[in-house]
Parts: structure tokens; C-alpha cells; sequence
């Protein structure tokens, strides 16, 4: 796959939509299947996300795709109020949380159906996948 990498983001509906790369990929093939792929390093065993080509610790070219649980806690979060953009005037106030997953990875999502008051650190998530165009965005819902 080649990526001109100077031109802009697609768009759905006026939001972007990411452009998948040589390794990013199987993720997003992944998030079509519902499935949330991570990259876990053969030689140490180092979890990781974003996906790249070598591992982000001891720099090994050994990497496994492997599949998330999809279930994992609110490790800080931020209640957006202010759109980036028109196209996300109707979502505002909306949460964008970093979220640790069962497998040692953290991801950025956004945390849906939910009232931002009612959030709290610590709290149980699980990845579900909202269709953006072409896309399957990876969103976080509360659990329990
Ligand atoms: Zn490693």
C-alpha cells in the first residue's frame, strides 16, 4: 500500500477518518472483523499500540499480532467541550480517555454512552467499534 502522507485525512461526514499505513493495517483489518489487535514483541513480550515496525523497547523486529480482550480501565480522561470542528458541534461535551487494556497496552478512545459527571478513574471499559464511512473506529462503553 502506498501512503502520500502530505495529503489530508479522508473525511465521513466531515470527521476524519484514519488513513491505514503498511503497519497499521492488520489493526484496522482487524477492527473491521470486531477485533482488537494489539502487537506483542517475541523477544520480550512488550505489549504495544500503536503498531510499528519494530518493538518500542528493546527495538526487536519480532512482532505477533495478538488479540485483545477488549475489556480494560479508565486510566485519566478529559471531558471535550469545545468542538475541534463543526462536525463535532453535536457530540460536544464528549470524553476522550486514555484507557489501559487487559494485555498491558493503553489506547486513546473516545468513552461513549455515557454522562461525562458519572465517569471516574479506575473505571471498567470495554472497546466497541462505531462506522465511520469505511472505517470501524475503536470507542470505549462503561461496563457494569
Ligand atoms: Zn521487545
Amino acid at each position: 500500500m502506498t501512503v502520500d502522507k502530505a495529503m489530508p485525512p479522508p473525511e465521513h461526514a466531515g470527521k476524519p477518518v484514519p488513513r491505514a499505513t503498511a503497519e497499521t493495517a492488520p489493526f484496522w483489518e482487524g477492527c473491521r472483523r470486531g477485533e482488537l489487535l494489539f502487537q506483542r514483541c517475541r523477544a520480550c513480550g512488550h505489549a504495544q499500540f500503536y503498531p510499528r515496525v519494530l518493538c518500542a523497547v528493546c527495538s526487536a523486529a519480532e512482532l505477533d499480532w495478538e488479540r485483545s480482550s477488549m475489556r480494560g480501565t479508565i486510566h485519566s480522561y478529559t471531558v471535550v467541550q469545545r468542538a475541534p470542528s463543526e462536525a463535532f458541534k453535536p457530540d460536544v461535551p464528549y470524553v476522550l480517555a486514555l484507557v489501559d487494556l487487559q494485555e498491558g497496552f493503553r489506547m486513546m478512545l473516545n468513552v461513549i454512552e455515557t454522562e461525562p459527571d458519572s465517569l471516574r478513574i479506575g473505571q471498567a471499559v470495554r472497546v466497541v467499534f462505531e462506522a465511520r464511512g469505511e472505517t470501524m473506529l475503536p470507542q470505549a462503553r462503561p461496563t457494569g
